[in-house]
């Protein structure tokens, strides 16, 4: 197959074509030209591709271009049933993909809805309920749908495992093979992964059909493009070194910053934290509500929110566009996800910089198993970090219990109630994240440290 490939030479319907064109694609990605020929003759195909790579339009073309014979304008939902079903760990990659499914189905006159946990469901019920052909879902909202019986699923002809790894890692399993179950045994069946356990191998064996393999931008490559940065602090220190970044010309000049850290709980603290240093940022994990992170995400988007804190989960499948800084503020346990985090910067061709800060001793395995994975030996930059003054918060308000009249024999019961106060409550949180009272002195510029950042 030729680098040089074409849409066209694939032979899309012409209202395919209209929609690659208005979503700007000219050429297609290594992974549409592989997919796509073999989705289109009805293989069953296992992908090794991450998301970044082109992978929804390499699987998402060649389904609605199978799909198009079947579209009509019926009002009848008996004419509409559910012909291709793609299930996506997170309700970010769900939406991601839909959006896009969407957008290549724009003229085909085939119907699309998407459909996952953490929101109302009935809003979701009268989509399904009217009928569409290409439906994207996480595994347990699918399941309440058929449960209730908003759709069934015996007319589906091709289904799309995306992210099997990660739907693997949150225990779909048993989810993804009672859906499997209600599916027709003659189907098409698609899988992409970015890694390749043998939980994996074991998935694809049972849910593949001699299944055609293609393989783009392996597991451990990171992007040329990206310039990376490791830096040495203490556990202690962790919060003013990051301070000290976001204070560096490049990332004041960054319209957007996505900050990786290990857990839901620092996820939270770490973006209250900075906002409490007047910098505009906000957070991303699973326990957010759908609603609160289609909002945060349009204001990270829209450049309101500056820094995104973000759980490896949260951020999977989150395509922004433009994002010229990436910092690990924990080195993270996984090291692929260190090439998925990084692999946030520096896509199309763009310049992006990945900082990582390392506790050294703690992290040193962790960062030994991303240089064995990249093949590249970080260079380990002690970091002079520079103590940031807490925020002031006003003047703490001292209780002064009233005067205990002589007929109480127990003062307690006499006092009344006083709610905590915000500020003690967030000095109790902020404690564990080592952010000691320091004073406040000019703080070296940490452009030399960085040397050779890159300048937009
Ligand atoms: P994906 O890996 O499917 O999440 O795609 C990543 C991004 O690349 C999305 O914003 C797509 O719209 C975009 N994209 C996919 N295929 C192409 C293409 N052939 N040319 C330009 N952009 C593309």
């Amino acid at each position: 197959m030729s680098e040089n490939q074409t849409f066209s030479s694939f032979g899309l319907h012409e209202s395919l074509m209209r929609a690659i064109s208005e979503m700007g694609y000219e050429t297609p990605t290594p992974i549409q030209i592989q997919a796509i020929p073999l989705v289109l003759a009805g293989n069953d195909v296992m992908g090794a591709a991450q998301t970044g790579t082109g992978k929804t339009a390499s699987f998402g073309l060649p389904l609605l271009e199978r799909l198009i014979p079947t579209a009509n304008s019926s009002m009848s939902p008996a004419r509409h049933p559910v012909r291709a079903l793609i299930l996506t760990p997170t309700r970010e990659l769900a939406d991601q993909v839909h959006e896009n499914l969407q957008a290549y189905a724009k003229y085909t006159g085939l119907r699309t809805a998407c459909v996952f946990g953490g929101v109302d469901i009935h809003t979701q019920q009268d989509a399904l309920r009217r009928g569409v052909e290409v439906l994207v879902a996480t595994p347990g909202r699918l399941l309440d749908h058929v449960e209730q019986r908003n759709t069934v699923l015996n007319q589906v002809q091709i289904v799309v495992l995306d992210e099997a790894d990660r739907m693997l890692d949150m225990g779909f399993l048993p989810d993804i093979s009672k859906i499997l179950k209600l599916l027709p045994e003659k189907r098409q069946s698609l899988m992409f992964s970015a890694t390749f356990s043998p939980e994996i191998k074991s998935l694809a064996a049972n849910f593949l059909r001699n299944p055609q393999l293609v393989e783009v931008a392996r597991e451990n490559s990171t992007a040329k493009t990206i310039t990376q940065k490791l830096f040495e602090v203490h556990n202690s220190e962790k919060v003013d070194a990051l301070l000290d970044l976001l204070d560096d010309e490049v990332c004041e000049d960054a319209k957007n910053i996505l900050v990786f850290v290990n857990s839901k709980i620092v996820c939270r603290r770490l973006a209250r934290t900075l906002s409490q240093y007047g910098i505009e940022a906000d957070s991303i994990h699973g326990d957010k509500t759908q609603d609160e992170r289609i909002k945060t995400l349009e204001g990270f988007k829209q450049g309101t929110i500056k820094v995104l804190v973000a759980t490896d989960v949260a951020a999977r499948g989150l395509d922004i566009a433009d994002l010229p800084v990436v910092i690990n503020f924990d080195v993270p346990f996984n090291a692929e996800d260190y090439v998925h985090r990084i692999g946030r910067t520096g896509r199309a061709g763009m310049k992006g910089l990945a900082l990582t800060l390392m506790c050294p001793g703690a992290d040193e395995k962790n960062v030994a198993a991303i240089e064995s994975l990249i093949k590249e030996h970080f260079k380990r930059v002690r970091m002079d970090v520079s103590p940031h003054r807490r925020p002031s918060r006003g003047p703490r308000k001292v209780y002064t219990p009233p005067p205990v009249t002589p007929a109480c024999t127990d003062p307690f019961f006499d006092e009344p109630y006083v709610p905590s106060q915000p500020q003690e409550i967030s000095e109790a949180i902020e404690k564990p994240l080592g952010l000691g009272a320091k004073d406040t002195k000019k703080k070296p510029k940490v452009a030399a440290l960085l040397g050779g950042l890159i300048r937009r």
